[in-house]
Formats: structure tokens, sequence, C-alpha cells
């Protein structure tokens, strides 16, 4: 008999199902890995299970996804670049080069812990994690869903990207989705990753797309638009950015396209027409001065019935790893773009964080509560000042609160916070670490730190 996993009475759950209902007193039984039923405390009132949680006063979401997550890097050398030094991507990706095995391990469990007690049961590494043999065991201790792959690309580029010969990046791709797609009891999945379509040959990203076609698993690259790529794309390929991927093959229900600023209504009905999905970054648009007014798009293709997730980009771009932080920049940050309040409702955010998130990463089997699906939940202590007074729980969870009031979590039937506490990590050791593996790999790097505005005595 599979274990049995009861949430009893909680004040709300907010289940994102087919009907989008939200329950008050509501129950939830888990057996093993998947819920098995979902419905008012009474009805439920006679159900026994080994662990029964008292929810009355949590709010219970689905657990959520994080659709575009450096994982493995920056997270030692957090917040190193003031804003006035431009764009720090060339830093950035210097230093991911110049990681160790150990110092990617210690930057992984430290963005994994930040992330499960955010309740992102789920997230996706667009490729950067060098050492997937390294991080393996801390994705299984955290208990987490991950979709990983490897960066490759086969051009020049300013930044400094892993470039391969053509055959050998996409040797390696079949090769690294065949090693690790499946693995952790079907919690890791791995995809093809090349980074974008301008660091890559045509001939690449084809194959990458036949990788992911045959082998059931998808394709994930950076996709940015924009009159000066749509000029260069226009001159090179006589297509719009995301023309050119359609005409080369490149779209559909397995690809998901990160950021997607600056793309035009033909390139949204491209999008929408091939079933592909895409993945947003609200936090590093805004603080990257990306310029949302003009170039971001989500409510068109929101509206267009797009697969759209968010997601926190990496430790030095956005700077956080939680998901709810995400899910209210996404809902204010049109409204005053466009000078215009409807805009992505806070119910629209919840979605994008959980149901359409699941649908774009491929792992439908999540992002809603209701029978049959696995159990990934996550329990929000209302016992607190920012969830006060409550009188509509989606809009407490989008406006007022944040992960900190995050009190239990539950990925694939498996309680991974309890309480408040995780158990796959001695928290203040690896903080210790971190800091100490930040400052050698700067000092190995010959990396400066930029110098704040304010003195340090
Ligand atoms: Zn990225």
């Amino acid at each position: 008999m599979a274990a049995t996993l009861k949430i009893d009475h909680a004040r709300y759950v907010i289940t994102v199902d087919a009907g989008r209902r939200i329950i008050a007193d509501g129950a939830i039984l888990v057996e093993g890995q998947r819920i098995t039923r979902v419905g008012k405390a009474a009805e439920l009132a006679d159900v026994r299970a080994d662990r029964v949680i008292d929810a009355r006063r949590m709010v219970v979401t689905p657990g959520f996804v994080n659709g575009h997550m450096h994982i493995s890097y920056a997270h030692c050398v957090r917040g190193i670049f003031p804003d006035d030094v431009g764009s720090p991507l060339k830093t950035v990706f210097a230093l991911q080069n110049a990681m160790t095995e150990e110092e990617e391990y210690h930057t992984t469990l430290l963005g994994l812990l930040e992330l499960v007690k955010n309740g992102n049961v789920c997230f996706l590494d667009p490729g950067s994690t060098k050492f997937p043999d390294a991080c393996l065991q801390a994705y299984q201790d955290a208990g987490i869903r991950v979709v990983i792959g490897e960066c490759v690309i086969d051009r020049d580029s300013p930044l400094a990207l892993p470039r391969y010969p053509t055959a050998e990046a996409i040797a390696r791709t079949a090769a690294y989705v065949k090693k690790w797609d499946g693995r952790l009891d079907g919690r890791m999945r791995a995809w093809a990753m090349p980074f974008s379509a301008e660091t890559c040959t045509t001939e690449l990203l084809q194959a990458a797309k036949r990788i992911a076609d045959e082998t059931g698993t998808g394709l994930t690259l950076h996709h940015n638009s924009g009159a000066q790529a749509r000029k260069d794309a226009q001159a090179q390929h006589g297509h719009t950015p995301t023309g050119y991927l359609e005409s080369i093959g490149v779209l559909g229900g397995n690809v998901c396209l990160a950021h997607v600023l600056g793309i035009d209504d033909s390139e949204i009905d491209t999008i929408a027409r091939t079933g592909t999905a895409v993945a947003m970054c609200p936090s590093t648009a805004a603080k990257g001065g990306r310029g949302v007014p003009e170039h971001g798009r989500m409510p068109e293709l929101l509206a267009k019935g797009v697969s759209v997730a968010l997601g926190c980009d990496s430790p030095n771009n956005s700077n956080y790893l939680d998901i709810v932080r995400a899910m209210n920049m996404a809902a204010v940050q049109y409204k005053d773009a466009r000078q215009d309040m409807r805009l992505i409702p806070a119910e629209s955010a919840i979605e994008m964080a959980t149901r359409l998130g699941a649908q774009a990463l491929g792992v439908p089997e999540i992002g809603a509560i209701e029978a049959g699906k696995k159990a990934d939940l996550v329990l929000f202590d209302t016992e607190r000042p920012e969830w006060q007074a409550m009188f509509n729980p989606v809009n407490n969870l989008v406006y007022n609160a944040d992960g900190r009031s995050i009190h239990t979590v539950v990925i694939d039937g498996r309680v991974v916070v309890d309480a408040y506490r995780q158990s796959f990590v001695d928290e203040s050791r690896l903080f210790a670490k971190v800091q100490e593996l930040g400052e050698g790999l700067l000092a190995r790097t010959k990396t400066a730190v930029p110098k704040g505005r304010w003195p340090v005595q």
C-alpha cells in the first residue's frame, strides 16, 4: 500500500483545475505520488491517512514551475554588480566558465534551497550546469523536478559560451539527452538546449529539434527580437526572428522560447499557431531595463492561448529565486507600462506559475490540484500580517505575499519542506561555504568587484 497524506480543513485550496475552483475548508488526499481526491473537508471526513496536516490556517496552491532559471552559477557572486555598470553578461559567463565542480555543486545546492523553500517544485535550467554528475545528488536530495540540458553553440559569440564544431555540438546534445532524460524516478527531463538562433547555425538548430522530436523531449533557446534583431534576421534569412525559426522547422509544442521580448504581431501569431511555449522573466526584464512598455507582449501571448511560463533567470539578473515575487512583478508591470489596470490579472499570474508553466515545460502531470495529478503542493501560512485581512486569497497571494510565508511544500507526494524546515542541507554551513567559494572564485579569476557607491568602513 502506498503511503497516504491528507491535507485537511485548508482555509482555501486554489486548485487551478479545469473549472479554476477555489475550495473553502478544503481537503486533499494524496496516495503515493498522486492526488486521488480533492473536495470539501466534510466530503473527505471519513478518509484516514498515514499523515494528516491540519491546514486550517493555510492557503494551498499547486507547486510552482520556474520556466527559465540558471541554477548553477552566480549564487556565490550574487549581487556583485552595481546598477550602473551596464550589462554584466560578459563577466557572468566568464565566471561561470571558471567554476569548478565543487563550486557548482554548492551553488546549485543554494539555488535548490531557495527554490524549494519558495515553493518551486520544477525548474528548467537552460543549459548552464557543467557538472550534472556532481549535481545529481543535490537534485535527488532536494526532491525537486528538473529540466536540464547542455548549452551549446557553433557560431562566434561575444559571450564566453561553450562553442563546438557543429557535428560535435549535435553529438553532445544527443548524448546528453540520452544519458539524463527520465532519471530521478522520472523527475528529471533532459532537453536540447542550443543557446540562441544568433549563436547557432541552422544545421545545429534543426538537429536539436530532431533530437527533441525523436526522443519525446523538448528544446529551449533564448529568443529576443526587437528592431535590430528583426533587421538582422531579415537580411540574413528573409524572415522575422520567429519566422526564421518556423521556416527551418524549429517551433512546435515541444519548444519553449525564453524571454521573448520585442516580438511583433506576426511573431505572436506564429508562436500561437505552432503551439510553441514561452518562458518570460518579468524581474529580469524590469531590472535590466529591457523596455517592457515597448517590447513586452505577455498580454497578447496569453490572449492567443500560448503557454506562458514565468522564470527567475539568474541571480545576477533577477536576483531572486522566488516565483511568488515574479508573479507579483508580472501582474503589476504591464498595468504600469500600458497604464491599464486590467492587464495580467492576479489569476493569470498564478496560472503562469502553475498550470501554464507545467504545459510549457512538458510536465502536464503537475500544475493543478485535481485527482490524477502528481502531488505537488504548496501550503502558505496565513497567520502572518501580510495575509490579513483575507476576502480573496488570489489577491492576497499575488499582491500581498511572497515566498517567505510558505510553510510546507510537497513534491511527488513527499513533504520536502515541513513547517518551514527542509532536511537536505545544513543551511548555516552551506551559507558559509558559498561565501568562501564566491570570494575564492573572484580572486582566482581576478574579477574586480565593482565598488558600491557608498563607502564601506
Ligand atoms: Zn537564460
